[in-house]
């Protein structure tokens, strides 16, 4: 009989040739546990989407209450079912005024593709604005406003009428004219290394579009649901997008996306062609069950309010000679390093040592930092022991 991780090298898809190899076998709080039952601190939170830390119970007993009355029924945006309206409220009624219109996808890219095409119908207009370094997803929209020529290279020809811009330089927002359809922005850019944008460069940015009639998308797929300190991190600049983007920590675990936008911009899709975006099973109603257990259990909790003081002790103690830089907001952070090579071994030495941490897309010498946000200061204190005990290694 073949190991698992004979199957896995084997009949699962390798996207690279050097994959982590760690078998899980439960999940649980802040901790991953393999088959001989040892414990990893998780300081990715399976990128940014384990928030409320791994099979939270309330996420749990959301789930099988569902399970109990009906999984997949029938095609998005036919039948009325109590999951997806009920999330779709409570998630309008955490936005402003203007997001109130919830299109739930299965993923971030998803997200990502039906937002490009609601601003084009919305405008009637085709040329999208994005950014240098930008991450929304790996399909074949998502991709084409991906801002690293490296991942698009092999796969064109890709959208045309895209074009680029460099984050916080205020001279290029004049390249944002009234032919633009859109500006995709994360709120915070996380496959960059975690690039923070100035808060007066955003209301620029806002002010431009509305000059223009731009659609501004903000994609919070990595950056939402309390991972900065705030529900969502455009709270931080005080500046509200026409369309907002969510996936990662929405379902608590479970795979779902949304983008979101006014009722007066989401109707284009009704007409010319009626069934102007589709799905089979977005909104899945198990992951909006439990979509909707996990933004209560965030609110109820208050799990946002603690995430200030958790950033303050890992800048406090991640203090080393090799460090560059520590990068970000909340629990989204990056520490820079030298090189690659480097990141690599200390990323395998703290795995070595019970503690998971990960890399960047788009900034390959720099470390990820995205604990669950329940994680505990005594447990930062031993994960920050465990990085720089790795860095002084390497
Ligand atoms: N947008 C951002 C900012 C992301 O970080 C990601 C994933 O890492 C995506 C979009 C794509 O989401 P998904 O992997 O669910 O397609």
């Amino acid at each position: 009989m073949l190991s698992h991780k004979q199957l896995f090298l084997l009949n699962t898809a390798q996207t690279s040739d050097f994959p982590r190899l760690l078998e899980i076998e439960k999940a649980e709080g802040c901790y991953l546990i393999d088959p001989t039952g040892r414990k990893y601190l998780d300081l990715v939170s399976g990128f940014a989407v384990s928030n409320l830390g791994h099979r939270h119970p309330n996420v749990i007993e959301a789930i099988k209450k569902q399970l109990d009355k009906y999984l997949h029924v029938t095609v998005y945006g036919e039948y009325i079912q109590a999951p997806q309206v009920l999330f779709a409220q409570k998630l309008s009624s955490v936005l402003p005024k203007n997001l109130s219109s919830v299109y739930f996808t299965n993923s971030g890219a998803e997200a990502t593709e039906g937002a490009l095409k609601l601003a084009k119908k919305f405008t009637n207009r085709s040329q999208i604005i994005s950014f240098h370094h930008a991450y929304h997803g790996s399909t074949h929209g998502a991709l084409s406003v991906m801002g690293n020529e490296y991942y698009k290279q092999a796969y064109r020809p890709l959208l045309p009428d895209i074009h680029f811009i460099n984050l916080n330089n205020k001279q290029q927002l004049d390249d944002i004219t009234s032919n633009t359809a859109a500006v995709i922005l994360e709120a915070i850019q996380g496959e960059a290394g975690v690039r923070v944008p100035d808060a007066d460069y955003l209301k620029a940015l806002r002010t431009k579009c509305n000059e223009t009639g731009a659609v501004l998308i903000f994609d919070e797929i990595q950056t939402g649901f309390g991972r900065t300190g705030k529900l969502f991190a455009f709270e931080h600049f005080d500046v509200i997008p026409d369309i907002l983007l969510l996936a990662k920590g929405m379902g608590g675990g479970m795979p779902i996306g949304a983008f979101i936008a006014s009722k007066k911009m989401m109707d284009v899709f009704k007409d010319n062609p009626i069934l102007g975006h589709i799905t089979t099973f977005g909104g899945h109603p198990v992951s909006c069950a439990a979509g909707l257990a996990t933004l209560e259990t965030i609110l109820a909790e208050d799990l946002m309010s603690p995430v200030e003081e958790k950033e303050k002790l890992f800048r406090t103690l991640l203090k080393h000679p090799k460090i560059k830089e520590i990068r970000g907001k909340g629990l989204m952070l990056s520490i820079q390093l030298d090189n690659f090579k480097q990141v690599e071994a200390v990323s395998k030495t703290c795995v070595e040592n019970g503690v998971i941490i990960d890399w960047f897309l788009h900034c390959d010498n720099a470390m990820r930092i995205a604990p669950p946000l329940i994680i505990t200061l005594d447990e930062i204190k031993f994960a920050c022991k465990v990085i720089l005990g790795a860095i002084s290694a390497h």
